[in-house]
């Protein structure tokens, strides 16, 4: 047994930075414990009615937490919860935990801790991420249900103490939603990845956030000391008296660090000799649009609107599209808004589009091959974007374009929406542009072909790097061969650029490189018209841009393009970079 009061740490994944330190707020305990009883055949009945009085409860819990959702205008949060409502109807659930309390003649925990292993157990047998996802709702949702039948409904979580840090296995939408955003100042949790919930909440809050810690719900009982330190992916528990002042500095230097960065924000993202490249942000969810203005981000260079679609059992209508789109672009006017039309499959899952079982999702039925198959819920969102395009200046951007014959058939499928409008007597911009991700190495090779009939293009460099070198880019084992700066790469962009410009068309990163300061000047030196990065890596890059000129980074392409090892190449850079820049690499990386 450990001593109390003794400092632990844990490692995981810091999806959203910053260091702070708190008061443990558990969230979520691993499992709630109940005692398991036989019951008698008279009272099969009442034992199957009060599991129907925890159901109604948790429902009655989930219906009030979505209409909190809804008054505060977080209209897709409160559609997720819409997932958790259905399960609740579940008939395996639902009907599987009755039939267990009548054969078995157990009490209504009992079966219903029985069922959700079954479930689980049905769903381990799916290797796939959407299946892990939907794993974690049915297990949320038996936690509450849980808890009403044992008599512990979830905390009141407004009422919380000040200066709490979440600590949860996972956070789902109806648990941040629940929380005193106020009072919570970051979040840690056993599961997760860069990209899930709790990674796009804290981010979006600007809280730090450590995911991916494994187990560290059970070492937790609420209320110890904690730091979160989300630039390292580091939880302490009970942290000693020399880790707390060594937090401190780094906290303090963490902020100036900040501040001095957000003096950046306002700036034009210029270099010495005022070539402008534009920064503009990538977002997921349209509640991120609002915080925008403070990192200094010219309007949104992707949405993700796959995200409209996930963890909900219906399509997306086309006023609810046309609602999301048009916030957005009122909100980030007078500049303008790329709207990524849906890019699922592979990874990511809508519960009511069929995508058939793949061996290899990420080559599969993906994305714009997807939307062609199924024009009527590509025409629904193309009508959507377009009727946003009245409100604000917004482009339409096709993800997972491998050649010109899909640019063409998916540009008819867009006529067409036009045409629906048109014949509806509604407004939208006819001369709206539509650009191709450059991602799928046969788009790049041919770019000259698209950039004749493409309005702009944006590289996905995390799916071209994936895609040109054959890096499963979830895959932990191959991640080492993940290189940005592969000559391959280069080259490749280097080649996407002068296509694009040699037919006087723009053209932008909107990959997770754009965010890395790392790659500013190489960026510079390809002649990028446009990054696009999460709003808050913004500052950064821009400090960097501001202190270089073009002839900076045409000189340091040069050199890197020499290299032909990208291990080189890297190394190369670093020293250049920080000799360069001291300020900004010492200090960044520190
Ligand atoms: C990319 O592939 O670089 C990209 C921006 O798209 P996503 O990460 O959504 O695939
Ligand atoms: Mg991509």
């Amino acid at each position: 047994m450990r001593n109390k009061g003794e400092e632990r740490v844990f490692a995981g994944i810091g999806v959203s930075p910053g260091i702070v330190m708190g008061k443990v707020l558990l969230l979520e305990a691993p499992g709630l414990s109940f005692t398991p009883r036989r019951i008698s055949h008279v009272l099969i009945e009442a034992e199957i009615a009060r599991f129907h009085k925890a159901l109604e409860r948790a429902k009655e819990e989930l219906r009030q937490i979505r209409e909190r959702l809804l008054s505060k205008g977080m209209v897709q949060q409160a559609s997720l919860l819409e997932v958790h409502l259905q399960l609740l109807e579940d008939r395996m659930l639902v009907e599987g935990t009755e039939e267990l309390v009548r054969e078995e003649l157990i009490n209504a925990e009992w079966a219903l801790e029985m069922m959700l292993k079954r479930v689980l157990e049905a769903f381990e047998r799916v290797n796939e991420e959407y299946i892990r996802e939907r794993r974690e709702d049915v297990r949320q949702v038996v936690q509450r249900v849980m808890r009403h039948l044992v008599g512990h409904p979830v905390p009141d979580l407004e009422a919380v103490a000040d200066g709490v840090v979440v600590v949860a296995h996972d956070l789902s939408p109806g648990d941040t939603a629940q929380l005193n955003i106020a009072k919570v100042m970051g979040f840690a949790t056993d599961i997760g990845s860069s990209t899930s919930h709790t990674a796009i909440v804290a981010k979006s809050l600007g809280l730090p956030a450590v995911v991916g810690l494994k187990e560290i719900t059970a070492h937790v009982r609420g209320g110890e000391a904690v730091i979160i330190d989300g630039n390292e992916g580091v939880v302490i528990l009970e942290p000693s008296e020399s880790t707390l002042k060594k937090y401190e500095l780094k906290r303090q230097r963490y902020r100036y660090l900040i501040r001095e960065l957000l003096k950046f924000a306002p700036l034009p993202s210029e270099t010495l000799d005022g070539y402008h490249m534009a920064l503009r942000a990538n977002i997921e969810f349209v509640e991120e649009v609002r915080a925008l203005g403070q990192y200094g981000a010219e309007g949104v260079g992707l949405y993700r609107t796959e995200y409209l679609y996930l963890n909900r059992q219906d399509l997306p209508s086309e006023e609810e599209h046309f609602e999301c789109y048009r916030k957005v672009a009122t909100e980030v006017a007078p500049h303008g808004a790329t709207i990524r039309t849906l890019d699922l499959g592979g990874d990511k899952f809508a519960s009511r589009i069929d995508v058939p079982g793949e061996m290899n999702p990420a080559l599969g039925l993906r994305a714009i091959r997807l939307c062609l198959l199924e024009r009527e819920i590509f025409k629904t969102q193309l009508r959507g974007i377009l009727r946003a395009s009245a409100y604000g200046k917004v482009r339409i951007l096709l993800p997972m374009i491998s050649g010109l014959e899909e640019l063409r058939e998916a540009k008819m499928v867009i006529e067409e929406a036009k045409e629906e409008l048109d014949r509806r007597g509604v407004a939208f911009d006819p001369g709206v542009e539509v650009g191709v991700m450059i991602e799928v190495p046969s788009a790049a090779v041919v770019a000259d072909l698209l950039a004749k009939e493409a309005d702009f293009f944006s590289i996905g460099t995390n799916d071209l790097i994936q895609y040109t070198l054959a890096i499963d880019r979830i895959n932990e084992h191959v991640a080492y061969l993940y290189q940005p700066l592969h000559p391959a790469i280069l080259r490749l962009i280097e080649e996407i650029v002068e296509r694009a410009h040699g037919e006087g068309i723009e053209v932008g990163i909107c990959g997770e490189m754009a965010a890395d300061p790392l790659y500013t000047l190489v960026f510079l030196g390809l002649g990028l018209d446009e990054l696009s990065m999460n709003a808050m890596a913004i500052p950064r890059v821009k400090r960097v841009l501001r202190k270089a000129t073009r002839e900076d980074g045409k000189a340091l392409l040069r050199e890197l393009l020499r290299f032909s090892s990208a291990k080189e190449a890297e190394a190369f850079l670093r020293r250049e970079m920080a000799s360069l820049f001291p300020d900004d690499f010492i200090r960044c990386e520190a």
